[in-house]
This record gives C-alpha cells, structure tokens and sequence, in this order.
C-alpha cells in the first residue's frame, strides 16, 4: 500500500465537532442493540455500528477500530469497523479544538462555558473566592475561583501571568463573571501570542480620536503631538486596569484642569465596563497646596499605593500632575517615584526646567513651543480630556475660560476659549466661579470635593443649585478679601527702585488675617491688584512678606523669579532659600533668622530687572 494508516484517538473534551468523516477512530464497545453495537469514542461521544458493518465478534468493553462512514445533521454517528493488522498504523491523539471567547463577548453566553486567554490585572482575596481581574483584547472582566472559603485559589498564578481559564459565564451583581472551573499560566510561545495580541488590540484602543484643538492656536498645535501621547497614556492605564493618580495645584486653574481630566476618564472607565464608584482605586484626584510635588504628597501617595498593591494585587499606579511638575522643585519626589519605577506624567504651565524630563513619560508644557503661562493648566487640560473622551466635551467647554481668568492669562488663547462660549459664560461669569473655586478650596484643603466641586463648575446639571451656590461663595469670598484689604492697606510701605518700578513692601504676618481666607499668596495678590490699578501704566512689585516667606507679584518687570531664588540661594548659603513658581509670579522661602538680610537681598535683585514701558 505505501501508505500508513493513521488511527485516531479522541481526546476527553472533544465533541462530535471534533470527529471527521471516513477518519478512522479507536473505540471501545458500549453495547448491544437488535440493529448494532455502540462503541464510544471518548467518554461522551459515541456511534453506531450497523450489524451490517459489523466483522468480529466483540463483548463490552473491547477496543475496536472503526470508520467513520458519516455524520447525520442530527449528530448521530455511523460507523464501520476495520481490521488493520498490529503495526500497520499510527496512532494520532485529537485534542479538543478550543474556542477562545472575547470578555467583551461574555454577556452573550451567560450560563454557558467559555475558555478565554487574557492577562491578569489584579488578584484580590475575598472572604469567600479569589477575584482574578483579567483584560483581553477586547475589555476588562473578574473571575472567581474558589476552593475554600477566604483561601487564595491558584496561589500560582500572579499578577501579569497570561492564564487560559475555563469557566461558565454569569451575571453578578450587574458585572459579569466567570465562574472558573479551570486555569492555567501560559509559557512560552503560547504566552507570547497572547500577551502580543492583547498589546496590539489595547494600543489601537488607546488611540485617542483624530481631533483638532476646540481653538486656533499656534503654541496647542505644536504641542498637540505630546498631549495625544499624554492622553493615550491614560486611556492605556483605564483599558489595562492601572490605577490612576491625578494631583493638582490647589487653585482654580489647577481644579479646572483635573475636573476636565477627571469627567473623562471617569466616562471612559464607564464606557469600558468598569465602575469607578465601586472600584474607587482606579481613579483618585488630590489637590496639593504647592504648585509642585511635594516630598509629603509623595511620601503619602506611595504608602498607600505600595500598600495596596500588597493587600489587593493591584498595579502600581500612573501619576499624572496637573498644573504642577514641570519644576526644578518636583526633582525630591521624582527621585522618589524613580525608586519605584512609576509611571510619571505632567501637564503644567510652570516654567520648566529640563533636569526632570527624565523621569517623565510625557510633558506638555507651553514653554516647551514657545508659548507661555497664559496658555494655562486648565487649557490644556480640558484639550487632553476631549482626547480622552470627547463625548464629554460640551460639558467642560467652559473650564478654559474659568481657568483662564484665574490665573490671569493675557494669552490670546483665553479670548478664544471665551467667544466659544460667551453667551452662557461671559467673562465676569467665569471669574466668579474661578474666586468660588479659589474660596471653596481653601476650606476644602486637601480633599478633592468632588460633588461640590461638581456643582461649583456647573457639572452636575442642577444649574439653579450651581447660581445660588456660586452666588454664595463670590459673596463670602468678596467679604473676606475687602476686610483683609481694609486690614492690610493701610500698612503698605512704598519705594521707587532706581529701575523705576514702585516697589510695595506689606507683612502678611502682622497686618493680616491669619488662617482664614483669603491666605497669604491671595491677599499679597490683591493688594498687588489694587496697586496696579492706582499706578496704571506703571511698573509695579509688591512683596507680601511672611515671617520666613515672601510672595512676590510684578507687572511690567522682566523678571524671573525661579533665577533669582537660584541666585540668592547661592548668595546666601546660610539663609535656607528655596522657592520658585512663574516668571513673574512666585514666592521665596528662607529661615525666619535671615529675614530681614533676605528681604534687603531680594529688594537689591528685583531693582536689577529692567521695566516695560506700559
Ligand atoms: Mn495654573
């Protein structure tokens, strides 16, 4: 004959599917019928044998070959026996063809058994099962193992392992779930497969929309490359179950920026299956009182994300800083996040300093393109979250301008964001809820406020409760700031410097309300208002001088105030001088026994700055 005859042995698992015309099978015999014998396959797949067909004699239980003659459209089986002398065949083992599902299939197939291939994303003990939340190419889902109560199933398996699971399909608790009877760590090649088609499908699903800026805007376009790449970033981080940290400066540029980014993330979380209420780790916003990461929000952010990586098997979080990080003063707590290898990323409009590129995945800052402060965090936020998410762009079409006028922006970016919606939020609209902002987080502190904020910013479709809350606060607010500017201004001192810039010394310390709002940066702030606008068309610095700080406020000065700390630092090595913040807006910290060599230090500096003829 030539050829050698192959004989099939089906494996457990395998159905009628598996079986394939004019192969030949090894059986064993079932029984007997008037009309044949019945002989299985496996343990659930069995044929007929005709008496026709029949050409031994056989008792139950004897090994017999058979042919498969055909296979009838309702699944029953005809077979034929065949004599093949020993040696004259190979035997070939079938394995059951297996049907890999789609987590995002799982809602069709409930009750049913599926087999998926995915990546472990966090593993969490329960008192009863072991969740294993597992991500596809197709979405994020839970799986439940149990083998006792509150004892951790397949202890082998960890966090990152590709695992093949096979369970049925429910519905718990509104999610779906699959209940595993079976899983196993793919190695190897296997694994590589998965791991490489789960990457591909998230990267083209972390894609962010082809969309323009909501504005024309020479310094948004140049830097529209990077915050595409910051905004696939965090759609990456939503689609692989990374959790998130959005901390931001404390003011109302700041809040405008992590509010836009915070409804679009929480939108696409949605979008994707998931629950931030429940699954509050996935996406948490903390303000931080300095414009930059401090050594304390760091330290407090890493105990609780490590923490929580151990107790729930989580992924270390994606650290995204908002209207902070972009300075010199962030290196301490990069170094930190560098021990850890996290995942850093920043959208500020601070003057950047360059060392601390390297431990960022992505920066968008305006000075990077030429543009400046006025182009502020709020701006870009708001641009970022449409990239995330644009679906909740009519929502938060007005954060620009709030944000904008906050922190003063002569950019012509913020009269554009402004005409785009200028008949439901004309400027002094906007600057009211930018001092409410500014009002209600200062009692906030450091907590994120996120329904009040919600209502402040117009958020929460309850537009009567958003004008009478607004109108509360503004009113509040504008109280506090006239009492503190009738405390404060009458002990204002004034100089000319030989630049010719008036210069206007006043102590936040003695001559001011402490503790309460509006703090001291605010209240040095608004006496630098009320001076600019008695000195019009004139060169204007005012110092608000603390007992071991200074904040400085100019207008019509070329400054730059993150320089001239550096400068004094080196001047004064017993002074403890740190400090920064924008060009022309900032503050200086020193100790409080070199205050007043400090003060005459700094007074020497800023009369060095040549004025603008206004
Ligand atoms: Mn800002």
């Amino acid at each position: 004959m030539g050829t050698i005859d192959i004989v099939y042995r089906l494996g457990p698992g395998c159905e009628v599917d598996d079986i394939i015309e004019g192969h030949i099978y090894l059986g064993k015999v079932q029984g007997f019928a008037p009309f044949g014998t019945f002989v299985l396959l496996n343990d659930r797949v069995k044929g007929l044998l005709h008496k026709s067909n029949v050409k031994t004699a056989r008792k139950e239980r004897d090994l017999i070959l058979v042919q498969v003659n055909q296979i009838r459209s309702n699944g029953n089986i005809d077979l034929r026996e065949i004599q093949l002398p020993e040696g004259s065949y190979e035997t070939q083992f079938v394995t059951k063809k297996i049907m890999i599902s789609r987590l995002s299939d799982l809602k069709n197939k409930i009750g049913r058994n599926v087999t998926i291939e995915a990546v472990v994303v966090q593993i969490k003990q329960t008192s009863g099962p072991t969740i294993f939340t597992i991500c596809d190419d197709s979405g994020v889902e839970d799986a439940a193992a149990f083998s006792e109560a509150g004892v951790r199933s397949y202890p082998n398996v960890n966090v990152g392992d590709i695992v093949r699971i096979f369970g049925e399909s429910n519905r718990r608790n509104n999610k779906m779930q699959i209940e595993v009877s079976n899983m196993s760590v793919l190695k190897g090649v296997d694994a590589l497969i998965v791991h490489e088609r789960i990457n591909k499908a998230i990267e083209a699903r972390a894609e962010p929309p082809n969309i323009v800026p909501l504005i024309n805007s020479p310094v948004l376009d140049s830097l529209w490359q990077e915050m595409r790449k910051l905004a696939k970033i965090i759609r990456r981080a939503v689609l692989t179950q990374q959790p998130i940290i959005l901390r931001h400066h404390a003011d109302a540029d700041g809040v405008c920026a992590a509010v836009a980014v915070e409804t679009a993330v929480l939108q696409f979380i949605r979008d994707n299956g998931g629950d931030p209420e429940q699954d509050t780790f996935l996406f948490r916003r903390s303000p931080s009182k300095a414009p930059f990461y401090e050594i304390e929000d760091v330290t407090r952010d890493l105990d609780m994300m490590l923490k929580d990586s151990v107790r729930f098997g989580q992924k270390l979080p994606l650290i995204l800083l908002m209207d902070n990080g972009s300075t010199e003063e962030d290196m301490p707590s990069y170094k930190m996040t560098d021990v850890y290898q996290l995942d850093v990323v920043v959208v500020d409009h601070h003057h950047p300093d360059e060392t601390i590129d390297k431990y960022l995945l992505a920066h968008v800052n305006p000075y990077h393109v030429g543009g400046d402060f006025g182009v502020t965090a709020g701006m870009l936020g708001t641009e970022i979250a449409r990239l995330i998410n644009p679906a909740i762009e009519a929502k938060i079409l007005h954060f620009p301008s709030v944000a904008g006028v906050a922190d003063r922006s002569e950019a012509p970016e913020l009269d554009a964001y402004l005409s785009l919606v200028e008949g439901d939020y004309p400027r002094d609209k906007c600057e009211d809820i930018a001092l409410a902002l500014d009002y209600e987080q200062y009692w906030l502190r450091f907590n994120d406020g996120r329904e009040i904020v919600k209502d402040i910013l117009n958020l929460n479709n309850a537009s009567k409760r958003h004008v009478r809350l607004v109108t509360l606060l503004v009113t509040e607010a504008n109280a506090a700031i006239e009492d503190q500017m009738n405390t404060m201004m009458p002990h204002v001192t004034d100089q000319v410097l030989q630049s010719g810039a008036h210069l206007f010394l006043v102590d936040v310390e003695m001559f001011a309300h402490r503790f309460t709002f509006p703090p001291p940066g605010k209240s040095s702030g608004e006496v630098h208002d009320i001076l600019c606008k008695r000195y019009e068309h004139q060169p204007v610095v005012t110092l608000g001088l603390g007992p071991d700080f200074a904040v400085i406020r100019s207008r019509g000065v070329k400054m730059n105030i993150p320089q001239m700390v550096r400068t004094l630092r080196d001047e004064m090595p017993g002074a403890g001088i740190s400090g920064g913040g924008h060009l022309v807006v900032g503050s200086i910290k020193f100790v409080e026994g070199m205050r007043s060599e400090v003060i005459a230090k700094l007074i020497e500096n800023i009369a060095e700055f040549r004025v603008d003829i206004l």
